[in-house]
């Protein structure tokens, strides 16, 4: 049996998996099972941050689990304290962090405590989590009853109760009330669509929460890790969340996902946990890449490969002005708004026949999330693979 035969017949058929097995990479650039090459314009939804098989991550990782890999939260683990405070750092916020083990689970963590702090602060119990329409925060029951979209509420109920969803930023106001244990948003919707928020009206909201004493969540799975240029968005949009969740391109390919909060006394001894966060080898992932990171960011790069991918993309928008209807996105997250849903799954295929890989966002977004160190080669190979692409259409 072929890998493929495997996995139909062992593994749950949750995803509706492209016809490619990919074996091996460097950087932006991916090979397949069959030695054809192609450029990574997704890197793994956003995740390997610093390329695939990056030496330094490679070179960390192997002297660690070398020595150790896991002892369990029982014990002072020395990466993640450090991992901690490369990440708090980095980000130059008064907090302290918790790890997890993926973005849900950030989530989860980052509720359990807007709802902790809700309950101890007076009388009444503020529980209620507000979101936005078109969100995303994960697959678990809670995260998924957080994510502002009705098409994912269909099964797996009852759900946790205290979600409230907001239409646009504008309506946050309006929604909140004495029960409110917080607000939780993304700076710019991921999988809703490559959609920054305002940023006059995020600075807004994030003043009348601080008034009225509501935690402002800021879900960073996806726009953390410099994706847009500052280690955070919430530094880039100038706004002092009390919470902040990391996950997707902070561990480069390892699973990890960070609650920060400058909340550090809800949760005590005992209310939180995980069995594998925050052990050796994730948290050393964590401090390689923020290194590597860092170091891009002070010296400039970062800047420059996130200039050099929009000039190619704004390009390729104007040459294709009868398919894109608009150019969307900040920093290394970007997108294009596709004419309609056929035309945008046709060009994803064409794209990958062709040797580039891109993804969906929304209904109708084209979206980049390449890896923060890719090459100018790397960024022409993959435009010329999208002409291709586009001519074939
Ligand atoms: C991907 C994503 C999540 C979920 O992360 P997992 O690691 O898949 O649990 C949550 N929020 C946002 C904004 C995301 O992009």
């Amino acid at each position: 049996m072929n890998i493929k035969e495997i996995d139909n017949q062992y593994v749950l058929p949750t995803y509706a998996r492209a016809d490619v097995e990919f074996v091996s990479g460097k950087n932006a650039t991916l090979f397949d099972s069959e030695g054809k090459k192609y450029i990574d314009f997704t890197s793994g939804i956003g995740v390997v941050s610093v390329g695939h098989a990056n030496e330094r991550v490679a070179k960390a990782l192997c002297e660690q689990v070398a020595s150790l890999t896991h002892t369990s939260n029982l014990y002072y683990i020395a990466p993640q304290a450090l991992a901690a405070q490369k990440v708090v750092e980095a980000s130059g916020y008064d907090m302290q962090c918790f790890f997890g083990n993926s973005g849900a689970e950030a989530n989860e963590g980052a509720i359990k405590i807007a709802r902790k702090h809700g309950e101890r602060d007076g009388e009444i119990k503020r529980y209620k989590i507000i979101t936005l329409n078109h969100s995303f925060h994960g697959r678990t029951i809670t995260t998924v009853k957080a994510t502002g979209q009705e098409s994912m509420h269909n099964y797996f109920g009852p759900f946790p109760d205290g979600f409230v969803y907001a239409e646009d930023i504008d309506e946050i106001e309006s929604l909140l009330d004495d029960h409110t244990a917080g607000v939780m948003i993304e700076l710019i919707q991921g999988e809703g669509g490559v959609e920054p928020q305002n940023k006059e009206k995020v600075q807004q909201v994030a003043k009348l929460l601080k008034e009225r004493e509501i935690p402002l969540i800021v879900d960073e799975v996806q726009t953390g890790a410099y994706r847009i240029g500052e280690f955070t968005a919430s530094q880039a949009y100038e706004i002092e969340p009390e919470i902040i969740t990391l996950a997707k391109g902070v561990g480069g390919g390892v699973p990890v996902g960070i609650v920060m909060t400058t909340l550090k006394h809800v949760l005590q001894a005992g209310d939180h946990g995980s069995t594998f966060g925050g052990n050796y080898l994730s948290s050393h992932a964590v401090c390689e890449v923020v290194d590597i990171l860092n170091e891009k960011k002070q010296s400039g790069d970062l800047e420059i490969t996130s200039l050099m991918f929009n000039q190619a993309l704004e390009k390729f928008y104007e040459a294709y002005q009868d398919t894109f209807t608009q150019k969307v996105g900040i920093g290394m997250m970007c997108g294009l708004r596709v004419k309609d849903g056929d035309t945008l799954t046709n060009i994803i295929n064409l794209a990958r026949q062709n040797g580039v890989m891109v993804l969906k966002a929304g209904r109708n977004t084209l979206r980049f999330l390449p890896p923060l160190t890719i090459t100018k080669e790397e960024i022409d190979e993959g435009f010329s693979a999208l002409n291709s692409a586009m001519s074939q259409l």
